[in-house]
């Protein structure tokens, strides 16, 4: 039979719009022979809406926001997730799918083979569906609870590669209730041991919002006032003058590395806008830098997958220092960017794997994750 797959998109995160985008593509490149899917569309206000058993791909993002917006400007006809808890949803989740079955393939008694979550950053690539997923007994594209969580939270993040063996910058984190107890004692740690220029984070997010860099005190205080607007928790690291190289990650117990890519940013760092507004930053695939280099960084991003207990996908940042050529891991992402225009895809084709390829790959590896649980 053809596997059923359910993906979810959209989300109440920063990142809904690419989502949709990122959807749009994934339901135009399965292959229709092999699979069936069922979109969950999820509203920026965090309302599920599932639309029809699809068979063949949309050809547009318009057709895939499922749901009505009424005359109040409020949404009707969703699943409500936020005001009526979890039931609606694990019940929407298997519900649709049998009520789609029962519409297209009469007795049919198969729910969803596979959950397919397209979603970035908060409510999406930090644990929350997944955990989701998990008490509905399904199966799911990409990484677990833990990683999902440890991949989101940046703090978590660098102590999970630290015991790993890791090669970090210097950093140090702490919280909110920390900053307003020992903002002197903070400030002194961070300028002993870090110095300046320094880059601020909170510890939660992605897309480098709410990320600055500090050349003084006054601009880390008020760096570090801005990223706890984002997060209770801030994450302050040593700058380093660096390439910015990225590995695409693909597996579950014996994951592998992609060739090596470099992003070559158009503002003097990776930031939101160079990002996703104005497009300038340059992908350059393979990066070029010595063959050692690349052996190292692909071990290296293999260790930092297996660090965090990921299964699936994630895709490993690197700093390539430019003076002595050092390796430094900077993160991971769990749900990288995932167009085909994307990164990570991008790293895979040149190593050999369609986008297509992949997909079968993350539905394959989703399942044999579950079915190791079971
Ligand atoms: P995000 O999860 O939002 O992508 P990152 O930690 O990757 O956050 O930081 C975003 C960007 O900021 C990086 O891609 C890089 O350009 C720059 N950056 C982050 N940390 C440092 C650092 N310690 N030194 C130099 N540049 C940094
Ligand atoms: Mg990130
Ligand atoms: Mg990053």
């Amino acid at each position: 039979h053809k596997v059923r797959v359910g993906l979810v998109y959209g989300g109440r995160s920063g990142e809904h719009e690419v989502s949709l985008q990122t959807a749009l593509a994934v339901l135009k490149s399965f292959d229709y022979d092999k699979y069936e899917l069922i979109p969950f569309y999820i509203s920026k206000t965090g309302q599920w809406h599932s639309g029809p058993l699809l068979q063949a791909p949309p050809s547009a993002v318009a057709e895939l926001q499922y749901g009505t917006v009424n005359e109040a400007g409020s949404e009707d006809g969703g699943l409500q997730a936020q005001s009526q808890g979890l039931q609606p949803v694990l019940r929407g989740m298997q519900g649709s799918a049998l009520a789609a079955t029962e519409a297209n393939a009469g007795a049919d008694e198969r729910v969803i083979d596979v959950m397919f979550p397209l979603l970035h950053g908060t409510f999406g690539e930090d644990g929350t569906i997944q955990g989701l997923f998990e008490m509905a007994g399904m199966p799911y594209v990409g990484a677990g609870v833990l990683a999902s969580a440890a991949g989101m939270d940046k703090a978590a993040m660098k102590t999970m590669f630290a015991q790993a063996g890791l090669p970090q910058v210097g950093y140090r984190y702490f919280t909110r209730f920390h900053w307003k107890r020992d903002r002197e004692s903070l400030l002194t740690g961070i300028e002993e041991s870090l110095g300046y220029p320094c880059f601020v984070k909170p510890a939660n997010l992605g897309s480098s919002v709410g990320i600055s860099k500090a050349r003084d005190r006054e601009e880390l205080i008020a760096g570090i006032e801005e990223a706890l607007r984002y997060d209770r928790k801030v994450v302050v690291e040593e700058f380093v003058d660096a390439r910015e190289i990225e590995v695409a990650v693909l597996g579950n117990d014996e994951p592998r590395a992609s060739v090596p890519g470099e992003i070559v940013s158009s503002h003097e760092f990776y930031d939101y806008k160079a990002k996703y507004t104005d497009g300038k930053s340059v992908m350059v695939i393979p990066a070029d830098i010595p063959p050692e280099t690349a052996q190292a960084v692909r071990e290296m991003a293999v260790r930092a997958f297996l660090a965090i207990d990921g299964s699936g996908l994630c895709r490993a940042d690197f700093f390539l220092r430019k003076s002595d050529g050092a390796l430094f891991i900077n993160e991971v992402n769990t749900m990288p960017g995932f167009t085909p225009f994307s990164m990570y895809p991008l790293m895979w084709k040149e190593s050999g794997l369609s986008y297509r390829e992949l997909l079968d790959e993350l539905i394959r590896l989703a399942i044999e994750r579950y079915e190791e649980k079971q």
